[in-house]
């Protein structure tokens, strides 16, 4: 399997690193044959190639495997017309990502705020209220006079069958119940029609039982009982931010493992950002890009119909578990390491298991 790898800024090149030294020990524990090709985006690639991203980079990452894009300071780059374009929508819209994969569980040893729970978001990734990769060309925010902004939301029915359809697939791998969220009693027309979708789709699933709940209503119930959860699918913008909601009550934003997943092409990424506050300081965690990088790994598995990926994955699965637990992890999660430290007895845990 061909990865493309692509630190990212602020915290991306720690949190790569060690996660580069996961799928590493993976692959030789596994006998997966990983090739691991590094790139660059964001800031270090504006500066080099005067663009975020390139086209010669996206032919790269077409022609491979899986991508793992790094963190980016997308809110840094504002000027498409400069180079500055936002390299996670950049790949999401060019490869067709259409579902991002953001699961969210305790672990023993991490302390939290709510009871244990294990769900997963299914977050609609290509449209939305995205405005900057919602339409074919340039972007659906325009500004009216200097006081007036509309921004655009755009809902599809494929765009709602397919992520319905994904979300569907998976809870029948887990515990066959599928939450829709929505804003249907506002937004009547495109939350009207992306419930109708989910609805018809689980006719599809009649071992899987639905409900459906308002999203301002979800917060609190996310809140109040997490584990009532297991699959839970959405659009765009209310997957982004439920989802950082999740992984922090799983203990940390640095949990929040994240695949964006189309047809023919799948990208790890972490589900937090650059984090500037502390980068280079070696404490950023980095188990939510290699929570991602396991996923990926059972993504191509799954693919492929190949079990050593697929096993794998379960194994960085569990052995960030076990490490959480042994206190092999950052301090956000009661640990006791730095970035580098963590990836490090990661990959020693791995290769001993
Ligand atoms: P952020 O997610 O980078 O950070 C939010 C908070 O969580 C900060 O206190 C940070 O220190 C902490 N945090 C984040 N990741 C962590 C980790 N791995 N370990 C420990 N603590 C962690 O959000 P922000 O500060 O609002 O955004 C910074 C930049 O990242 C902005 O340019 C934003 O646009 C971008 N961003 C990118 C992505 C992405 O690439 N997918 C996602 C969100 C934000």
């Amino acid at each position: 399997m061909k990865i493309v790898v692509l630190p990212g800024d602020g915290i991306g090149p720690q949190a790569m690193q060690a996660t580069v030294e996961v799928l590493q020990a993976a692959s030789s524990r596994f006998g997966l044959n990983l090739q691991l090709d590094h790139d660059i985006a964001g800031h270090e690639s504006l500066q080099r190639h005067g663009a975020t991203v390139t086209p010669a980079l996206l032919e790269k990452v077409k022609s491979a495997d899986g991508l793992m894009l790094g963190p980016m300071a997308t809110y840094d780059f504002k000027d498409e017309a400069k180079g500055e374009i936002n390299p996670s929508k950049f790949f999401r819209k060019e490869l067709d990502l259409f579902a991002n994969i953001r699961p969210a569980r305790t672990y023993p040893g991490v302390p939290t705020r709510v009871d244990a729970f294990d769900l997963v978001v299914v977050r609609e990734n290509t449209e939305g209220f995205y405005a900057d990769r919602n339409i074919e060309s340039g972007t659906s925010e325009m500004l009216i006079t200097s006081d007036v902004v509309i921004s655009l939301r755009r809902i599809t029915r494929q765009c709602c069958e397919r992520i319905a359809r994904s979300a569907f697939e998976l809870a029948m791998t887990r515990k066959r119940h599928v939450s829709i969220v929505h804003k249907a009693n506002v937004l009547k027309i495109g939350d009207g029609m992306f419930i109708d979708i989910c609805h018809q789709i689980a006719r599809e699933f009649p071992e899987v039982s639905v409900d459906d709940f308002i999203v301002d209503a979800m917060m609190a119930h996310v809140v109040r009982a997490p584990q009532r959860f297991d699959v839970i699918v959405t659009t765009n913008m209310f997957g982004d931010i439920l989802s950082d909601l999740t992984a922090e009550l799983s203990g940390s934003l640095g949990l929040g493992g994240s695949l964006n997943a189309g047809l023919d092409h799948a990208m790890g990424q972490a589900a937090h950002g650059s984090a500037p506050d502390i980068a280079g300081q070696n404490i950023a965690n980095p188990f939510s890009l290699i929570l991602s990088a396991g996923q990926l790994l059972g993504w191509y598995g799954q693919r492929r119909n190949m079990q050593p990926f697929l096993d794998a994955s379960k194994a960085i699965a569990d052995a960030a578990a076990a490490a959480v637990f042994a206190g092999e992890a950052t301090r956000d999660v009661g640990g006791r390491l730095g970035t580098a430290q963590t990836g490090q007895a990661f990959a020693r845990r791995l290769l001993s298991a």
